[in-house]
């Protein structure tokens, strides 16, 4: 009996993101994932189509499929209009980004780095309430910025992180802060996390780490740690950081998970240098698809990808331009797919 369709919304992107996009897509059906695409558009590809960076199309397909695989979208820099990731993320109450690290290509700084941050998405001092004090003849003598984490929300995505936890086998999580000074702000993201590590006592190691601690302990010795959940700020920098322990940002996924849908999205950007030449690394988007695969409960689909990929790049050395390697997107597609049988 044919597998029951599960609906999702493709946002092919602009740049390079057509062409790692339908490289994945490649790889989805050589796995037999039963995705059923509503292909919708957003960035420069909507202001195109239809005059909006982010279509009322595309935001209804994901409110109906609440599942969605993201190519990049160019964002204007300086004015224009809003970041549509940005856009996104608080339409869909996206609270929660996932950002694995994971070693792919053997030879690097470290070897074997496993870890996973969850970074809250929608909190903290990203809440953008910024203003200025003027005093004098200076409009701008005085800059402030107010950040707001709630009890609720710590609790939420300290949750998700013990559940992901969970649910993938992991030991520990530690929770990253700056108590020590920001004590009402990321004091309570400590204390709602000390709250939810109780419930999991027993299953899931807990420990904490300072913010400095933690980045500096992370190049020290990366595998003291498992999976670190924090706050938005801390996250964004972290999850940079430990992107850098596996070779860059090159190959990361990453998950925005909500409430109300989830969105998988590989971490670089459009790449216009490169747009066309058919020589993109497509791996961050295919890790992104395998994330979401794991989002609906296909973990097994999602270990053979990730198993064809390795072997691709390990044992086939088949690797793009970025890796060192000669293969163009579609060899390097063709290879995985080989691997898939
Ligand atoms: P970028 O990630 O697009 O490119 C940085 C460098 O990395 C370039 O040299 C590029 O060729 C290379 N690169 C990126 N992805 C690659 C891949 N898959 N394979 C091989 N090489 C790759 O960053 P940028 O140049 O700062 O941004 C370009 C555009 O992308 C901007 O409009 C920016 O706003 C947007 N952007 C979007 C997202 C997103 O949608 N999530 C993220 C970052 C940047």
């Amino acid at each position: 009996m044919a597998a029951q369709k599960i609906p999702a919304t493709l946002i092919p992107g602009d740049g390079i993101g057509p062409e790692v996009t339908a490289a994945t897509l490649e790889v989805l059906d050589a796995l037999g994932a039963p995705f059923e695409w509503d292909t919708q558009q957003a960035g420069m590809a909507g202001v195109k189509q239809c005059g909006d960076p982010l279509p009322p199309e595309t935001l209804a397909s994901i409110r109906k499929t609440r599942l969605a695989l993201k190519g990049p979208l160019a964002t204007p820099v300086g004015g224009g209009y809003r970041s549509s990731n940005v856009r996104l993320r608080e339409e869909f109450q996206l609270y929660a980004n996932l950002r694995p690290a994971r070693t792919l290509v053997p030879g690097g700084r470290y070897e074997d780095i496993d870890l996973v941050l969850v970074r809250e998405n929608l909190e903290g001092l990203y809440v953008g309430f910024e203003h200025y004090v003027p005093i004098g003849d200076d409009p701008r003598a005085v800059a402030m910025a107010s950040g707001i984490n709630t009890r609720a929300g710590c609790t939420r995505i300290c949750e998700f992180a013990f559940d992901y936890a969970v649910k993938h086998g992991r030991k520990k999580v530690t929770l990253v802060h700056k108590a020590n000074v920001l004590k009402a702000l990321t004091g309570l993201f400590l204390e709602a996390g000390k709250v939810v590590a109780k419930k999991y006592e027993g299953r899931i190691a807990c420990d904490d780490r300072i913010i400095d601690a933690c980045a500096m302990q992370l190049v020290m010795n990366p595998y003291q740690f498992d999976v670190i959940v924090t706050t938005n700020l801390f996250g964004d920098i972290l999850s940079d950081e430990i992107a850098g322990l596996v070779g860059g940002l090159g190959m990361a996924p990453a998950a925005n998970i909500g409430v109300d849908a989830a969105i998988f999205e590989a971490v670089h950007g459009s790449a216009p240098d490169i747009t066309g030449k058919g020589v993109a690394n497509p791996l961050a988007v295919m890790l992104s698809a395998a994330l979401m695969l794991d989002h609906v409960g296909m973990r097994d689909k999602a270990t053979r990808m990730r198993t064809a990929i390795d072997k691709a790049l390990r044992d086939d050395k088949v690797r793009t331009g970025d890796l060192g390697g000669k293969a163009t997107t579609k060899e390097f597609t063709a290879a995985i797919v080989k691997r898939l049988g």
